[in-house]
């Protein structure tokens, strides 16, 4: 079903990605309530309404049910519980499924391997003891990284070339939770694919973005990707097999290593719009902010197409002074999300610069 114009959709979350999907949605005619206990959060500042609250809070969900047609999120550790008390009142896309896959990586990768996507090899560790023994099966390299809660490299150790044993406490350095450790990959790359599912099924998948990578969080993404076209279309159909595996409707973000050989290992996936996926709002007619918009709204999907080969940059802490500069150039979109203090390591905003341009995708 259409969502009618003037309807208003709920956002779990009130970050620059809200704020997005916010600004995306009050272009096709709809109203928008954040839940986000963060006041003045950059989503609210361009939405309807706040209901400031934390994300699990009955009432609150009671509230943000009762006022949206539909409910999306821009995170994807939204808790499963708070997603499935809403679903029970109100439409909720992406699916609860989505967020129980993305929010542990064993599961993640049982789910993508389950579905005949390929993903380094692992090992669900929950001791120092199973850390030796998963490290020697990986010949003394891995990485280990918390299951859960873990984004931007956060949570995260690498080990290489160990000989086995002595690792007393690093589990307990962890912060004594449920960890995997991953095969140390070497990759030549790192690709993701946004893509999206409409409520009616049909798929649309952006061109891949190649994505670098500083102190754990994104710096750029430049498209098109320095990869084969055979490895590029393996990447769509890998982002089309999960959104069509999981049911799913909105847009989906899937990150890929590629190794020299030009295959694929998937690393993660983002159930929602994803930062490398910044500059479908410079470089193609349609966003994935809108494309979201779109399929949680039951509309039809957009041409994903880009018309410009283009460099999506991240603005993090202090780089916003660059933003000057780069408000005289031509062929720069320059996006900031409100925050008013640029703390270290925070994103304060992007920016994407326009290529050739081009005739096709
Ligand atoms: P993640 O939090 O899983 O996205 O990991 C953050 C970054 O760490 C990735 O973008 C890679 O640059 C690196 N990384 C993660 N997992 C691996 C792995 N298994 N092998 C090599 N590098 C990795």
């Amino acid at each position: 079903m259409m969502l009618a114009a003037g309807s208003t959709i709920g956002i779990i979350g009130g970050g620059q990605l809200g704020r997005m999907l916010a600004m995306a949605a009050a272009r096709l005619g709809y109203r928008t309530v954040v839940l986000e206990p963060q006041p003045d959060c950059p989503a609210a500042q361009v939405a309807n309404r706040q209901i400031t609250a934390a994300y699990d809070d009955p009432a609150a969900l009671a509230e943000l049910a009762a006022a949206s047609a539909v409910v999306t999120y821009e995170f994807e550790n939204v808790p499963v519980a708070a997603a499935e008390i809403l679903a029970a009142r109100v439409p909720v896309h992406p699916p609860a499924r989505a967020l129980e896959v993305a929010q542990d990586r064993v599961v993640e990768k049982e789910f993508l391997n389950g579905i005949g996507i390929a993903t380094a090899g692992f090992h669900p560790v929950d001791d120092d003891a199973g850390l030796t023994e998963a490290l020697r099966a990986f010949d003394g390299s891995g990485v280990l990284k918390t299951r859960r809660m873990g984004y931007d490299g956060k949570g995260q150790r690498v080990f290489r070339n160990m000989a086995s044993g002595g690792f007393a406490g690093v589990c307990e350095a962890m912060g004594s939770v449920p960890l995997i450790l991953e095969a140390l990959v070497p990759f030549e790359r790192e690709i993701s694919v946004i893509g999206a599912r409409g409520a009616d099924g049909a798929i649309a998948t952006y061109a891949p973005a190649e994505n670098i990578h500083r102190n754990g969080i994104l710096h750029s993404s430049t498209v098109p990707a320095a990869i084969s076209t055979t490895a590029a279309d393996a990447a769509r159909a890998a982002a089309a097999k999960i959104l069509n595996a999981l049911d799913y409707v909105g847009v989906i973000g899937v990150e890929f290593f590629v190794l020299p050989d030009g295959a694929l290992l998937a690393n993660e996936i983002a159930p929602r719009v994803h930062n490398s996926g910044h500059w479908t709002e410079a470089a193609c007619a349609l966003s994935q902010f809108e494309q979201h918009i779109r399929a949680v709204a039951g509309l039809p999907l957009g041409d994903p197409r880009r018309h410009s080969d283009c460099v999506m940059e991240n603005l993090i802490g202090n780089d916003i002074a660059r933003v000057p500069a780069l408000l005289a150039e031509a062929d720069v979109l320059v996006h900031l999300y409100g925050k008013a203090e640029a703390r270290l390591g925070r994103k304060m905003g992007h920016f994407t610069r326009l290529g050739r341009r081009i005739a096709q995708s």
